[in-house]
């Protein structure tokens, strides 16, 4: 337990932390203490954390077989550099590739999402010799320059000011927005938008672009289902044109979908794999890039012109190791699947009950509600990138209950940590139903 009052740690925050993607000097809550899905703060208000934090802690909090490891290693040796071997680095590489599949064979370490896709792209350069990274306007890659100009939100806004080269957008499908019925238009859908993607490489001339970078599942965009057959539309768009595909699993990977990476879900293979999050469960930092043979084998023939004096941590690749082995040995993503039939479940009812709900989307354990003012003409509670009361009142409204949930945009998203019981499942998700009331009740 630490040495000051809830009170005190609060105002230092205020006055001496600048603030992530918001105004410095706000309030921010002073957490005491995180246990299991569970956050207190220091009058031991409880709050239960539903969005596993950013869509990181998959392993809940404070989870004692990872925090063992990490302190094991401590003792043992906490730090060697990227160019020595250490046991560490060394055994969760493998393992990391393993758990990619058979096209799969080394790993570059990173610090977070943003490094990985950041090294992904020289990556891609190196390796073709072509410039233009294709991403969707429906994304987000990471804060740094390069992952930011990827970035398809409004939170990539401030690295444009300075410009960057190559990178190209492309509007990837959103059924409910777009106006098609899931399950119904998918072949259409698909269609269409590899059509115009297509055009767009042949506009944009394919020999010059190096890779396109896609989330497997959109998360915080809202976690967006592609329809049916467009993922491996893609990837044959990408193997027609000589083009690398990089799935970035930031937010997906690591059994939050079910399976061990959202790309799984899908019928095919990409060329690189960025992760970060969900490998420590956020413990400590660690990300990476798993490629494939061929760029595995480029990179035997020439120099990889990338570099961290952190590349490989030592107590990350640890904690790592410790996480990868927790996953499998508790089985984690057939628990997911359980669970998800429950959220589902739960989530679908919210849909036929509230006027404010126009959608709900989930796989595995990451899931959003599409929030609406008008349910018969799908038109969104607040606007796109626009300042709004709506959606702050909603998540304030939810926090205040107890319940912490993921939001941007019109999105409400539920992403508990993966170990989340049945029990508190059942304990929890009937305050959604609750804010929702009050939602239609007074805010549409
Ligand atoms: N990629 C995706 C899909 C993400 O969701 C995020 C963060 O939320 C990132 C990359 C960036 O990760 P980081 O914040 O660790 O740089």
């Amino acid at each position: 337990m630490g040495k000051l009052t809830g009170t005190q740690v609060q105002e230092l925050h205020r006055d001496h932390v600048l603030q992530s993607w918001g105004k410095a000097g706000q309030m921010a809550i002073p957490v005491a203490k995180a246990e299991g899905i569970y956050l207190y703060d220091y009058e031991g208000n409880k709050y239960a954390d539903m969005s596993s934090l950013l869509v990181c802690t998959n392993l809940g909090h404070d989870n004692k077989e990872i925090v063992a490891a990490l302190k094991e290693q401590a003792d043992w040796m906490s730090f060697m550099a990227p160019s020595y071997a250490t046991e560490a680095k060394s055994v969760l590489a493998k393992k990391l590739v393993d758990l990619a599949g058979p096209s799969f064979r080394r790993v570059f370490f990173t610090n977070s999402g943003a490094e990985s896709n950041e090294n992904a792209i020289k990556m891609a350069r190196m390796v073709t010799g072509r410039t233009k990274i294709f991403s969707c306007y429906r994304s987000y890659h990471g804060a740094t320059l390069g992952a930011s100009n990827a970035s398809g939100d409004a939170r990539r806004f401030a690295a444009e000011l300075g410009g960057a080269n190559g990178f190209v957008k492309f509007m990837n499908p959103h059924m409910y927005q777009d106006g098609y019925t899931r399950g119904v238009d998918d072949e259409v859908c698909t269609n269409n938008y590899l059509k115009a993607l297509e055009q767009q490489i042949r506009y944009e001339g394919p020999n010059q672009i190096a890779a396109i970078l896609m989330e497997s599942i959109v998360g915080a965009n809202g976690v967006i289902l592609p329809p049916e057959g467009y993922m491996e539309g893609v990837r044959a768009l990408c193997d027609k044109y000589g083009i690398l595909l990089i799935m970035d699993e930031v937010m997906a990977g690591f059994y939050r979908t079910g399976t061990a990476f959202g790309w799984q879900h899908f019928d095919l293979v990409p060329d690189m794999i960025t992760f970060a999050k969900g490998v420590t469960n956020a413990y400590v930092p660690l990300g990476g890039v798993i490629v494939n043979e061929q760029i595995s084998s480029y990179f035997e023939e020439n120099v990889l012109q990338c570099g961290l004096t952190y590349s490989g941590h030592t107590l990350a690749c640890a904690v790592g190791n410790a996480c990868v082995d927790y996953y499998e040995a508790h089985n984690i993503g057939a628990h997911v699947v359980e669970m998800e039939a429950i959220l589902k479940d739960f989530m679908e009812t919210m849909v036929e009950k509230h006027a404010c709900v126009g959608e709900a989307r989930c796989i595995g354990l990451f899931s959003a509600f599409e929030m609406v003012k008008d349910k018969e003409n799908r038109v969104s509670l607040v606007d796109y990138n626009e300042p709004n009361t709506a959606m702050p009142a909603i998540m304030n409204q939810l926090k205040e209950k107890g319940f912490i949930a993921f939001n941007r945009d019109n999105y409400v998203s539920i992403c508990p940590p993966l170990t989340i019981t049945k029990e508190e499942l059942a304990e929890y998700l009937p305050i959604v139903d609750e804010v929702f009331t009050w939602v239609d009740e007074t805010l549409i």
